[in-house]
């Protein structure tokens, strides 16, 4: 059709330059192994931590749900979209995450776009680390208030743009509580500390650690002893927790106010009864499947030593999200391609979502491998490295 060339030409230069990609259709559920191309393999891309997206406690809950109440809600929530259940569900949330209130969102992008957005203006400024996820970028360009980004986990560069922030009426402090590429654990207690020092206001994106990090998974805050004490805690129902959505913990203020102007919230359909019935059992299996958490984190201590045994950097990840450093854009793709031959489906992840020249292998075990699994995709990681000269 007519009316696209530009974009045309610009998806050649992609594919020139090596960052076009296909997407992938798995033909199976997600799980420890899938199908892809027909061929049976390990994942290790998905976020499906605790492998809670097939538990038959949240399959069982999604299907009575639909039962009984249908496959939509017909409406934004402030219209006559609000069903029961989903305030139930927040009241749970808040209760797990220890905050005074908790407001869901369609997804974790929309909820840092809706908090964002919303509740600062030209009179503010936002504090950001320049390494957090797009969708807190995103939700920072919707702003009026002003912007300051700070060198990534480095504590004088946070403090230097609160020294320089003094004149505004609200200093918001922002970062990803695990870090979504590189799997480092952001530097809460210090940071909180200084949000304290200069009187700012705390946001952590906690995506890669709710269902995690903390006692049963509460996140980044309470694992660092800090409940009461970070004002806004974001998080997705898609990762760990196994289906769709995002959520904000935070004051009773807070949640009233975004009710009134979150757009993401306003302007858009709420919850099918299913993700909602099915994000409430999972909160059941945190409370009470704890040893999902401890395999998760037994298996990726598991995995992590062994790529290191192996030869392989890790970089600076201390959690399930395992980089493994290849560099150059095209032989990381190699890489995957590679690891794919032997049985094992790992994406690489190169330039625009990384910087150029770190390139890597994101790896992330889940609760649901077996140890087996994880040697089997060992072995496969060594003779794909051998194969492309790595080891
Ligand atoms: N924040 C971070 C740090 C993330 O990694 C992601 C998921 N890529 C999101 C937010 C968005 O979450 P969702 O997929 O639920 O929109």
């Amino acid at each position: 059709m007519k009316g696209f060339e530009h974009l045309q030409t610009e998806l050649e230069e992609m594919k020139d330059q090596g960052t076009y990609r296909e997407l992938i259709p798995l033909e199976s559920a997600q799980g420890s192994r899938v199908t892809i191309k027909g061929k049976d393999v390990i994942q290790l891309s998905s976020n499906n931590y605790l492998g809670l997206t097939s538990h038959p406690r949240l399959k069982q809950a999604a299907e009575d749900a639909v039962k009984e109440y249908g496959v939509g809600t017909g409406s934004v929530r402030t219209i006559a979209g609000t069903l029961s259940m989903h305030e139930d569900y927040e009241r749970k949330l808040a209760k797990f995450k220890h905050t005074e209130a908790a407001l869901v969102f369609q997804s974790g992008f929309t909820t840092n776009q809706g908090v964002l957005s919303s509740m600062l203006s030209d009179q503010d400024v936002v504090i950001s680390d320049e390494l957090n996820h797009a969708s807190i970028i995103d939700g920072i360009r919707l702003t009026k208030a002003a912007r300051k980004i700070y060198k990534h986990v480095d504590m004088e560069s946070l403090e230097e743009k609160l020294k320089e922030s003094t004149e505004y009426r609200t200093r918001l402090v922002v970062t990803d509580g695990v870090f979504s590429m590189d799997g480092n654990i952001a530097p809460l207690i210090e940071i909180v500390e200084l949000a304290e020092k200069y009187d700012a206001l705390i946001m952590v994106d906690d995506a890669h650690a709710s269902g995690v990090l903390g006692e049963n998974g509460r996140g980044t805050v309470n694992h660092f002893g800090l409940d009461g004490r970070v004002h806004i805690q974001v998080g997705t129902l898609s990762k760990a927790i196994g289906v769709l959505g995002g959520y904000v913990a935070t004051s009773q203020t807070l949640k009233e106010y975004l009710i009134h102007k979150g757009r993401p919230f306003l302007f858009s359909t709420s919850h099918p009864p299913a993700v909602t019935a099915a994000c409430d059992a999972a909160i059941d299996v945190l409370l009470e499947e704890p040893e999902l958490i401890q395999k998760l984190w037994d298996n990726t201590k598991f995995f992590k030593d062994g790529l290191k045994e192996l030869g392989f950097n890790t970089g600076i990840s201390e959690t399930p999200v395992t980089p493994v450093m290849i560099g150059d854009d095209a032989l990381t793709h190699k890489f995957s391609d590679e690891l794919f031959n032997e049985g094992v489906f790992a994406q690489g992840i190169v330039f625009p979502t990384v910087p150029k020249g770190k390139g890597r292998i994101r790896t992330i075990v889940t609760a649901e491998h077996s140890k087996e699994e994880l040697q089997e995709a060992l072995n496969a990681f060594e003779r794909a490295g051998k194969t492309l000269g790595l080891l």
